[in-house]
C-alpha cells in the first residue's frame, strides 16, 4: 500500500518540522520590549536601526507611576528580550510579566551589578552607566539570535563610540558654569548619578519620595537650602506640574525655574532620542546655572 506509507512519512515529517518550529524562534527581528521611553532609545542604539524596539510606558509617563495596561500585558507575552532598568523603578513589572505568561521572555537588568546608591534607580541618567545598559542589552541580544550576532556587536559598538562622544561633550558643558554656580534644586531625585559625574550639587528634590507630595515644611526646608546653598535655580519636570517648583523659585527670592527630562523623553524631534535628551538637559542646566 504506497499510498498508506506515502502519508504516514508524510505526517511524520510535518510532526518533525513542528517540533522543530516550536524550539526555534520565528524569523525576523527579535521583538524587543523596553519598559520606558528612555530605555526603549538606548535598546534601539545597541540593536541598531532596523530593529524592532518598543516601550510599555508612554512618552510622558513617568515610569513611578505607571498603571500597566491589556497593551503591555499583550507586548511581554510577544516579545523576545525585555529591557528593564531594575533597582525599583519599575514596581509594577514583575506582576506584568508573571500575567504576561511568556516562558522564552530575555530579561535583561539594565542596573544588575552596577553601583547603585541609596536605592536610587536612576543609573542611565549618567552616560557612563548608560554604555554599560548598552552591554548587557547587546549580550541578552546576541545570545537570543546567533545568526544576527555581528549585526548587534557592529550597533552596540557604534552606539557605544556615541555615548562616549556625549560624555565628554556634557563634561566640556558643565565645565562652562562656574564653580561656585553649580548648585540646584530638582522636582525628583533623578539626576544624583548626573550630578555626581559632572560635578554639580543638588541641594534638594522637591518630591523626595517619586510619587508623594511634598508637605509644606519639606517646601520650607527647601526655601532655606536654596538661600543658604546659593542655589542657582530650579528644575521641574516636563511631566509634573510646575506649582511647587514656581512656588519654591519665588519664596527663595525669584529663582529661576527650567524643565528637565530624564524618565520619559520628550515628544519634539530634539528629545526623542537618549542622547538628544541629555545635550538638551545639559542646555538646559547650563544656561540656567551660567
Ligand atoms: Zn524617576
Amino acid at each position: 500500500m504506497p499510498s498508506l506509507r506515502w502519508a504516514a512519512a508524510l505526517v511524520s515529517l510535518l510532526l518533525a518540522a513542528c517540533t522543530h518550529t516550536s524550539t526555534q524562534r520565528p524569523p525576523g527581528p527579535l521583538r524587543i520590549v523596553a519598559t520606558t521611553s528612555t530605555l526603549a532609545s538606548i535598546a534601539r542604539g545597541a540593536a541598531g536601526a532596523a530593529a524592532d524596539v518598543r516601550s510599555l510606558v508612554p512618552v510622558g509617563v513617568s515610569p513611578e507611576d505607571f498603571q500597566p495596561s491589556p497593551d503591555a500585558i499583550a507586548a511581554l507575552r510577544n516579545a523576545d528580550v525585555l529591557v528593564e532598568n531594575g533597582a525599583g523603578l519599575e514596581g509594577w513589572l514583575e506582576a506584568t510579566i508573571r500575567n504576561a505568561g511568556n516562558p522564552h521572555l530575555r530579561v535583561v537588568t539594565c542596573t544588575a551589578g552596577l553601583p547603585v546608591r541609596d536605592g536610587n534607580p536612576h543609573l542611565w541618567m549618567d552616560p557612563v552607566y548608560a554604555r554599560a545598559y548598552v552591554a548587557k542589552i547587546r549580550d541578552a541580544l546576541v545570545a537570543a539570535d546567533a545568526v544576527q550576532a555581528p549585526g548587534y556587536r557592529a550597533a552596540a559598538s557604534a552606539y557605544d563610540a556615541q555615548l562616549a562622544a556625549l560624555t565628554a561633550r556634557t563634561a566640556r558643558k558643565i565645565a562652562t558654569i562656574p564653580a561656585g554656580r553649580r548648585t540646584m534644586i530638582v522636582f525628583h531625585n533623578a539626576f544624583d548619578y548626573y550630578a555626581r559625574r559632572f560635578g554639580l550639587q543638588i541641594v534638594g528634590a522637591i518630591e523626595p519620595t517619586p510619587g508623594a507630595e511634598p508637605n509644606p515644611a519639606h517646601i520650607a526646608e527647601l526655601v532655606g537650602l536654596a538661600r543658604n546653598r546659593h542655589v542657582g535655580a530650579v528644575f521641574a519636570e516636563h511631566e509634573y506640574s510646575d506649582k511647587l517648583a514656581r512656588s519654591l523659585a519665588q519664596s527663595a527670592g525669584g529663582l529661576k525655574v527650567a524643565f528637565l527630562y530624564d524618565d520619559s523623553l520628550g515628544s519634539e524631534p530634539a528629545v526623542s532620542t537618549y542622547v538628544g535628551m541629555i545635550d538638551v538637559d545639559t542646555d538646559t542646566i547650563v544656561s540656567a546655572l551660567r
